[in-house]
């Protein structure tokens, strides 16, 4: 597969039928990726553990009518346009103009280890400040509106974007022109990205009571954290980790109270309740903006 996106095997890879073959090939693997991931968290959570985990549901509303279809549509316009950015990626790697490098003893293992979690920080980095960007009174109305339209979201969501927002969305890649990335470290970032947007975007909450306050995890970004971003907008910018959030002071002051509020409810026997309507009452949700 590397060897094909660099050309090695794709000797057309400069005429129009070799990168519609790459491009074709790039699309499909992204798209699957999208709805393996957003799929299987949905049935999880929205179907086969719907009542069981009630009380897990960070909104207890169910997601507008027509949202849904938003989400994915927007997300299958996004990948379309990652694709793209990454096929143009791996043509100026075709043509010695990156620095991806295709055999690991070219920098070793430690190397290679070390390099995951370095474009992961880098990423962000990146996400935190281009988000913080996309909340400029200018930028937001035309752009990343588009985003915040699912103020209850669900898991199709993780790519939810403007097509011009998708460009900044995936930018974060061109720092392979200076950060020497083996293929491989940049599928295993692209699959941690994957999990932590599907994630975020879930609309439940699956950590424990006390993880925010913990001195370790409460540097990882919680589905709570992102879904309070998508009802609250102005605070919890952050991707990944809580690392930007908590230096440039944006947490939002009732995140760690509404995070335990979720984790604490009581779970109910819910084998008898109606389909849409919450047993666990969260005292909380009922000051925040919801669908
Ligand atoms: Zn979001
Ligand atoms: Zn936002």
């Amino acid at each position: 597969m590397i060897r094909f996106l660099m050309g090695a095997e794709n000797p057309n890879i400069s005429d129009g039928s070799g990168l519609m073959q790459m491009w074709l090939f790039l699309y499909g693997t992204h798209l699957s990726r999208y709805l393996v991931f957003a799929a299987a968290v949905y049935m999880l959570f929205y179907v086969w553990r719907k009542r069981k985990w009630a009380h897990r549901k960070i909104q207890q509303r169910i997601a507008k009518a027509g949202m849904i279809q938003h989400e994915v549509l927007y997300s299958v316009l996004s990948i379309a346009i990652f694709s793209s950015f990454i096929m143009m990626i791996a043509l100026c790697t075709h043509y010695g103009l990156t620095k991806i490098y295709l055999k690991i003893s070219d920098y070793g293992w430690g190397y290679f280890a070390l390099s995951i979690p370095l474009f992961i920080f880098w990423h962000d980095t990146w996400f935190y400040w281009t988000h913080r960007m996309m909340h400029h009174k200018a930028l937001y109305k035309t752009i990343h509106a588009i985003h915040h339209k699912s103020t209850n979201p669900t898991p199709w969501a993780a790519f939810a974007f403007h097509p011009i927002e998708a460009v900044f969305e995936v930018a974060f890649v061109a720092m392979v022109f200076v950060i020497p990335m083996h293929p491989l470290a940049l599928a295993v970032v692209g699959l941690h990205q994957m999990a932590f947007n599907v994630m975020g975007h879930s609309g439940y909450e699956i950590f424990p009571q006390g993880f925010v306050q913990h001195p370790v995890f409460k540097w990882l970004n919680t589905p709570t954290h992102h879904n309070q971003h998508h009802q609250k907008f102005t605070c919890n910018y952050g991707l990944y980790y809580n690392f930007w959030d908590r230096v440039m002071g944006t947490n939002h002051a009732t995140y760690e109270t509404y995070f335990n509020e979720i984790a604490t409810r009581e779970k109910v026997d819910n084998d008898s309740a109606p389909e849409s309507v919450s047993m666990a009452k969260p005292a909380y949700a009922t000051s925040q903006t919801t669908v």
